[in-house]
């Protein structure tokens, strides 16, 4: 008998593995499936090798590190925590804002239980899914009546179909966006059935412009926060508060999508762009749309708040069944905003906010400490600490460069691309940027308790 011959005859079979220690190990941790198909997998890969070479371990003890392997790439979740170390809060890619512990807590206690989501515990009755944040949002934004459905697009398209469905909708044409992932309010527009009536310029609308353009078939005068740009230079746009005054002429209402949704005065700490929901609420503004997972910090989420006859009417319409939130989202949404009773306490415990709004003095700490560590754990690299600048991200204040620190590494004896990469594809996965052919990790949004797994993370990638 030839060696390829003994060893082909020497290799486990399927069931003999699944029958061995680690065999039943295996099928008590991970799906029996997996396990089989690792199984099958590897002792094609053996076969194959002995075809060729004529040496192969078939052994099952030197079988199974490879079999486990596998089983557990198989068996690893899709949708996993990374680690965002490009210094963008608010990063559409990789989740947007994400939510604190004491958030996530109420999640939990709402989600593993049954809950009051539509059942009125005084009245013994049905409830009102949206009751839970009713009050609370009155209660921040000083609005009269308020709504959430699954996202800000949903928002926008229910508003025009429940409001402007066959009437026409004035917006300027400086206020035509399209934001990431297909949002576009001609393309939204149409989809609602509001007929779309541009008025102004690219670069100046004025109040005549809407005054021109109402006629008895108007219903309704939008605004749109520019969110992702900014038009500079001989540029005129017309206040929320002056259309305001416009429509009320002519018992028109004036909806505003605001896209972030701010709800703190960000002006004390040097951002004089974005308005706040507040701001806008007291213009007189009759209906305001914006994002729960942007600037707000909360879950993903479309907050319509406004006047009660409007809000109503939404709330009658089918399209909201359609987009209705889960209670998940709707525990998150309470929890986070009533961190929002003081504004203090919102800027401390939305991570969103917290990240953003930091001293630089405290992102240079965490970056010092990042680059020490790195410094006593790896030795092909260089480690320096660097200035640069951060993004807010999520289409929200994109004209703001927010001081930071970051940390360089330099590898030695591999590409700088080749570095993002294995950081990329490890575990925990860690996203970065490039700069002037080092790694750039901004330490604006590496958690303090990411700190050690990153550092094991680039350590692993650099050998
Ligand atoms: C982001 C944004 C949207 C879309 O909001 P989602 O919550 O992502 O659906 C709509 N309008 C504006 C102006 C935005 O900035």
């Amino acid at each position: 008998m030839s060696e390829k011959q003994k060893l082909l005859k020497e290799l486990p079979s399927v069931d003999e593995i699944l029958k061995s220690n680690d065999g039943v190990k295996w099928c008590r941790a991970y799906p029996r499936r997996y396990v089989l198909r690792a199984i099958r997998d590897v002792i094609d890969m053996r076969r194959k090798e002995i075809l060729e070479v004529s040496s192969s371990d078939v052994s099952i003890e030197g079988m199974s590190g490879d079999i486990e392997m596998k089983i557990e790439k198989l068996s690893a979740f899709s949708l996993k925590p990374v680690i965002n170390a490009t210094g963008i809060v608010i990063h559409t890619n990789l989740g947007r804002s994400i939510l604190s512990e004491k958030i996530l807590a109420n999640v939990k206690k709402v989600a593993g239980s049954y809950s009051n989501l539509e059942y009125n515990l005084e009245a013994g009755r049905r409830g009102k899914r949206y009751a839970h944040i009713t009050e609370i949002l009155r209660e921040v934004t000083g609005a009269e009546d308020a709504l959430i459905v699954n996202n800000n697009a949903a928002a926008v398209l229910l508003c025009l179909s429940a409001l402007a469905k066959g009437k026409e909708v004035i917006v300027s044409r400086g206020e035509l966006v399209e934001i990431g992932g297909s949002f576009r309010v001609p393309d939204i527009m149409s989809l609602s059935g509001a007929i779309l009536r541009e008025v102004g310029t690219t670069n100046k609308t004025h109040l005549h412009d809407y005054k021109n353009a109402i006629n008895e078939n108007t219903a309704l005068i939008l605004k749109v926060h520019q969110s992702n740009y900014r038009i500079s230079g001989f540029t005129e746009d017309v206040p929320a508060a002056d259309l305001k005054k416009l429509s009320e002429k002519y018992h028109i209402p004036v909806m505003y999508d605001l896209g972030s949704g701010c709800m703190i005065d960000l002006n004390p700490y040097g951002i004089h762009s974005e308005p706040s929901v507040q701001e806008i609420i007291k213009s007189g503004v009759d209906v305001v749309t914006f994002s729960g997972d942007k600037l707000l910090g909360g879950p993903q989420g479309g907050v319509i708040v406004g006047r009660k006859e409007y809000i109503e009417k939404l709330q009658k319409n089918p399209l909201t069944r359609a987009i209705r939130v889960d209670k998940l989202t709707l525990a998150a949404f309470e929890a986070t905003l009533m961190e929002y009773l003081d504004e203090d306490k919102a800027v401390e415990n939305i991570p969103t906010l917290k990240m953003l709004l930091q001293k630089p003095e405290k992102i240079k700490a965490r970056a010092k400490k990042i680059a020490l560590l790195l410094k006593r754990k790896v030795k092909a690299a260089k480690i320096e600490i660097t200035e640069d600048t951060s993004k807010s991200g999520g289409g929200s204040l994109p004209e703001i460069e927010f001081p930071t620190y970051a940390v360089l590494v330099s590898p030695e004896n591999i590409a700088v691309n080749d570095l993002e990469k294995r950081l990329r594809k490890g575990s925990p996965a860690i996203v970065a940027r490039i700069k002037d052919n080092a790694l750039l990790l901004d330490a604006r949004t590496i958690r303090e308790d990411e700190i050690g797994s990153l550092v094991k993370g680039v350590h692993a990638a650099l050998y």
